[in-house]
């Protein structure tokens, strides 16, 4: 039509036929076959071409527009045909549309089966893959319930409840899923509706079979899925909680309670903030208020006192026929100087005779002698009130007598009244022992009647108090003084049973080097039997060996009977109570427990233990200035005296506060609370060793050495007024190593030493220190350097050196150097 003429853009040429040439461009060209629509009508047209361009219809119908030369029937047969021809062409487009539907149906069809499959498939896929998690966590669960059988019921149940839940989902989740398609179809011609069900059922039930019939549904795969999620975030619903019984003493530290309960302890210091108290993990808190937080986290409080612990230890009431007589226990004290020392050295040495182990006794607080008359006397060796009185502190009442020494020459003084006071407060009978009656200028009588002021009235002026003139230097009167104690104690008819496990009392307790620590007890009733398991303050241990005041070896001791035991895991302290218990876990637990009480009861009381409390507490007492210090010495008894000569030191204005005080050399952990509180440490026959040394000095920690109980309270007292120099008393200059001990004939034994640091002088002082702790100070007797004495050696030298009188040397001994220096005075 068109094509046939004008412009031909693929220059298609020549007339309308079966086939074209087409030429294209650098001549080449191409036969194309072009198919010519046949025209399934023809009619012809009445008047001018092109009406019936598209079968046109109103034209040809219509009679007046009828072609010339046409008749009526040649008409109607015309229009019969071309009605038939159309009814036909109608038909056809009805059919072609019809089978366009069924193709379009069938794609949709396969698409919907595609994707159907698809999705069976990812179904099938993520269950396996949920299935492959389910039986994950089972088993871990599985794993966790045996490790944990308290907490199986918990975890057990959720693993229930979601196969509950999987299996309830299952009919409701899958309906609608199968459903919907069928629907779909049933709206077309549903063609193969059943077949394509079955085919799906088959994958399900093979799925199905897969899962052992436990298939779950997406729906349900969701679920879990967002609760794991939930979960991993942190806001899942609680899990059922573990109720925890927790034991709560007197007092706790916030931290160990969460660790209790088994909660963080944020969320205990939260809770505590929501009740209004303001409180960091590392403070206490009192019993009442730990069990408000117990309950709020919804655990069962136990409170839990000493003797719930101490259950063990059996406080058995002994029977009246188990009680044998024991030896009385004495105490000696009065005022200084009133001779305490040399009474208790005049009784022993009367006492003990000269044949036995050598004639020389061993200082091991305690000592035993027998009377004339036979009766076995306990005397403590620690004259004074002090040691009475911080044993006494500390809940052993070990005296059962009281001797009070009062010089004939010198009458009631200040020490000898808080001495009545003392025997009084504890309700221990006396006897005055009136001393120094050699002395011409002694009178017995004046002591007699100045006591009458304090209420002691002796049995000379028709009291009850036994009285003995006595003479520590000569002797008199010992005999009858010890029949009088002897006297006493029948009166006090002192019993104990020796037939059950021991109790005891520390007198003195230290760290020897070699033995460990070693603590003398006085064993009150029962028998302590080498091998006994016991629990000593916040110590424990196992009678190791045993020595008596004598230096000998024993396996067993009675009541009223001093030992110094070996064996104990660490130093205790004077007045703490011994008590054996059967097992080593029980006394192991006894000792941690009131190692733990102690320190929650420390810091409950606001006993300085953190920087914060300190300096809370500083600030408190602002009206008073307090010299904090830190103390370690080398023995028990020095570290007390210590303490007590601190405490007394101090006015209005000012005192001393002792932070800590302990035996032993000095280490980080005092450095550290000297400088938290800005204290100095004060070592008393002790040292600073070397990692404590280097923690003062970078810290600036002032460490000051005594070995003489005056000079450190004079210095004290000088620091607490603000008036101590700088200076030092005594300057180290050197330090010398023993690399070997020699014996030398004539001279005894000598060391041979590298100086390490600074000079060795030989008339400088020198002390002998073992393991930190100063076992001689003295002078030197040679300083050698090869063949030739000499009188400096410099560090890095070897040298030879031999103290002055003494000879207990040995190898690693460390000798420090030093000299003294005036000391400007400005007060005293
Ligand atoms: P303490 O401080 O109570 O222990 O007293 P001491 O035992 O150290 O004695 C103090 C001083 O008094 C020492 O110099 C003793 O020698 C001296 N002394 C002690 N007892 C007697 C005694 O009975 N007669 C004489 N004349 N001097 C004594």
């Amino acid at each position: 039509m068109s094509d046939t003429d004008g412009k031909k853009p693929l220059g298609i040429k020549g007339p309308r036929s079966g086939s074209v040439k087409q030429s294209f461009s650098h001549g080449r060209t191409k036969n194309v076959v072009v198919e010519t629509k046949r025209k399934r009508v023809v009619v012809p047209k009445p008047g001018a071409g092109g009406g019936a361009k598209d079968g046109g219809n109103s034209p040809a119908t219509d009679p007046s527009k009828r072609p010339a030369g046409i008749s009526d029937a040649e008409l109607e047969r015309r229009m019969k045909a071309l009605a038939a021809a159309r009814a036909n062409e109608a038909e056809e487009a009805k059919k072609r549309a019809e089978e366009e539907k069924a193709r379009e149906e069938e794609r949709e069809r396969r698409r919907r089966e595609a994707e159907e499959k698809e999705r069976e498939e990812k179904e099938r896929a993520e269950a396996a893959k949920r299935k492959a998690e389910e039986d994950e966590r089972r088993q871990r669960e599985k794993a966790e319930a045996k490790a944990k059988p308290a907490a199986a019921a918990p975890a057990a149940d959720p693993a229930a409840a979601q196969a509950a839940e999987a299996r309830s989902a299952k009919p409701q989740a899958r309906k609608p899923e199968r459903d919907k398609p069928q629907d779909d179809r049933s709206k077309g011609k549903g063609k193969g509706g059943g077949g394509r069900r079955s085919g799906k059922l088959t994958v399900n039930q093979a799925l199905s079979g897969g899962e052992g019939g436990r298939q779950r549904s997406v729906a349900a795969m969701k679920r879990k899925q967002e609760r794991m999620r939930q979960k991993a975030m942190g806001n899942a619903e609680p899990r059922e909680k573990v109720v925890r019984d927790v034991q709560v003493p007197d007092s706790i530290v916030v931290q160990e309670l969460a660790n209790r309960m088994a909660e963080r302890s944020a969320d205990v210091v939260k809770a505590l903030m929501q009740m209004g108290m303001m409180v960091t993990q590392n403070q206490s808190i009192d019993q009442d208020t730990a069990e408000v937080i117990v309950e709020e986290f919804g655990h069962n409080m136990i409170r839990v006192s000493d003797a719930d612990v101490e259950d063990v230890i059996k406080e058995v009431e002994d029977k009246a026929d188990d009680l044998q007589p024991r030896p009385p226990v004495i105490t000696i004290m009065g005022h200084v100087d009133h001779g305490k020392t040399s009474l208790l050295d005049a009784i022993r040495n009367a006492k003990v005779t000269a044949g036995e182990a050598g004639g020389i006794t061993q200082h091991i607080g305690a000592y035993q002698v027998t009377t004339d008359s036979g009766a076995v006397l306990s005397f403590l060796d620690t004259p004074g009130h002090a040691a009475f009185t911080s044993m006494r502190a500390r809940g052993a009442q070990v005296t059962d007598i009281v001797v009070l020494v009062v010089a004939a020459d010198d009458a009631v003084m200040p020490q000898t009244v808080e001495a009545i006071n003392h025997a009084k407060a504890a309700g221990v009978p006396m006897i005055v022992a009136i001393n120094k009656c050699d002395k011409p200028e002694a009178n017995p009588d004046k002591v007699r009647t100045d006591l009458l002021q304090h209420e002691v009235i002796v049995e000379g002026l028709s009291g009850e108090v036994q009285d003995v003139e006595v003479s520590a230097q000569t002797g008199q009167g010992l005999d009858e003084l010890l029949e009088a104690i002897a006297l006493q104690a029948e009166i006090l008819e002192l019993k104990a049973n020796p037939d059950r496990a021991a109790q005891g009392a520390v007198i003195e307790a230290q760290l020897d080097v070699g033995r460990g620590p070693v603590a003398t007890v006085l064993v009150q009733n029962g028998t302590l039997h080498q091998g006994d398991i016991f629990v000593v303050g916040e110590q424990w241990g196992k009678v190791r060996a045993m020595e008596n005041d004598r230096g000998e070896r024993v396996k067993d001791a009675g009541p009223s009977v001093p030992v110094e035991v070996l064996g104990l895991n660490g130093t205790p302290e004077a007045g703490d109570v011994l008590n054996v218990v059967d097992t080593e876990a029980q006394a192991r637990e006894i000792a941690e427990y009131r190692q733990q009480a102690a320190k929650d009861k420390r810091a409950a009381a606001g006993a300085a233990t953190t920087l914060e409390q300190m300096m809370q507490k500083a600030k408190e007492d602002k009206d008073v200035a307090e010299l904090p210090i830190v103390v370690k010495a080398d023995v028990q008894g020095s570290a007390e005296a210590i303490v007590q000569a601190m405490e007394k030191i101090g006015n209005d204005e000012v005192r001393v506060r002792v932070l800590h005080y302990g035996v032993g050399a000095i280490t980080e952990t005092d450095i550290g609370l000297a400088e938290a509180s800005g204290a100095p440490v004060i070592g008393f026959n002790v040292r600073a060793n070397a990692p404590a040394r280097n923690s003062a000095n970078q810290k600036g920690v002032e460490i000051r050495y005594y070995s003489v109980i005056y000079d450190l309270v004079d210095d004290v007292k000088a620091a607490a007024s603000g008036l101590l120099s700088n200076e030092v008393r005594e300057r180290f200059i050197g330090y010398a190593e023993i690399r070997e001990v020699f014996k030398v004939s004539g001279v005894g034994k000598v060391a041979g030493c590298l100086v390490t640091e600074g000079i060795a002088r030989r008339s400088a002082g020198v002390r002998l220190l073992r393991d930190d702790v100063v076992i001689h100070e003295g002078t030197l007797k040679t300083l050698k350097r090869f063949k030739d004495e000499v009188a400096e050696v410099l560090s890095g030298q070897e040298c030879g050196m031999a103290f002055e009188n003494y000879e207990d040397i040995r190898e690693g001994d460390v000798i420090e150097i030093f000299e003294r220096e005036e000391v400007e005075r400005t007060l005293d």
